[in-house]
């Protein structure tokens, strides 16, 4: 069937080929007891190969045009659910049972806000894994080194990342501009790091950390207020060098170097 991809819904499906979509299946550890919600079906590629092998498998799509050709495919049976909406607005808490799963290709011009999404309801989703374009996936992952970002620390803040494979542009219609990435996302259940400093208090480290990708962590730090002299005391008491930038300093770094100076206060 003949469908006029939308561009600005990031329309770009995986062909229907075994190669990679068994490889999905394999790596997302599917079990028949899981309860999964696919973001973006599409036109079922992906979905095809879930339905038959999970309890639940709930889709949500916001292309109107994609209803007719999901339902003809998949209404038969009992444990599809699809809900027509924006995943950015849907209520989520209506839909999803505790322990899901999320395993999607989803639309990448949305890729932040659907991670925070995901994140926000770590109460009901305990991994994703997902399709991100490549250099993201390899921002989200990165253990050290000039890749690393706020968001990279989002992420490790909540969850532990693992980049699983790339996966080359040929396998998408249309073919788009970038390469992409299959990555996992496992959310903590014993909120590791929040039990050790609050989101207001890691984020705001963080941005500081970022504000100037080129400047070293003691200037950026010292937009807190601290003055620099104070910032190298700190930072000597875990041998951090005072000339290292915020991209090498690891997630338990940071929560040390928080702790430092909100103790000390
Ligand atoms: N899963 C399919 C596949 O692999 O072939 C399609 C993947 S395609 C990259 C992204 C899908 O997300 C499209 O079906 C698109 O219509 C849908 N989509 C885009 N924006 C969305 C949104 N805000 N909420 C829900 N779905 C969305």
């Amino acid at each position: 069937m003949s469908f006029n991809h939308k561009k600005k819904y990031g329309q770009n499906f995986l062909n229907d080929e075994f190669e990679v979509l068994n490889k999905i299946i394999e790596v997302s550890d599917i079990k028949s007891e899981d309860n999964i919600l696919e973001i973006g079906p599409g036109q079922g590629a992906l979905t095809s190969m879930l339905i038959d092998k999970v309890k639940k498998l709930t889709c949500i799509e916001i292309d109107s045009d994609l209803e007719k050709i999901l339902q003809k495919k998949f209404s038969n049976k009992q444990n599809f659910e699809l809900v027509m909406g924006d995943i950015l607005e849907v209520d989520l808490k209506k839909y999803l049972t505790p322990h899901t799963k999320v395993v999607a290709n989803i639309p990448y011009y949305i890729t932040s806000p659907i991670i925070n999404k995901i994140i926000e309801h770590r109460d009901l989703i305990d991994e994703a894994y997902i399709m991100v374009q490549k250099e993201v996936g390899e921002r989200i992952c990165a253990r050290e080194g000039k890749e690393r970002s706020i968001l990279t620390l989002a992420v490790e803040y909540y969850g532990e990342a693992k980049y699983l494979f790339t996966i080359p542009r040929e396998h998408f219609k249309p073919v788009p501009n970038v390469d992409s990435a299959f990555i996992k996302i496992r959310l903590y259940e014993d909120q590791k790091y929040q039990k050790k400093i609050s989101e207001d208090l890691f984020f705001k480290y963080v941005k500081a950390a970022f504000s100037n990708k080129r400047k070293n962590i003691v200037n950026n730090f010292s937009t807190l207020g601290y003055s620099k002299d104070y910032i190298k005391e700190i930072l000597k008491k875990i041998e951090i060098s005072e000339n290292e930038r915020a991209e090498n300093i690891s997630i338990d770094n940071f929560i040390r170097l928080i702790e430092l100076f909100e103790v000390s206060k």
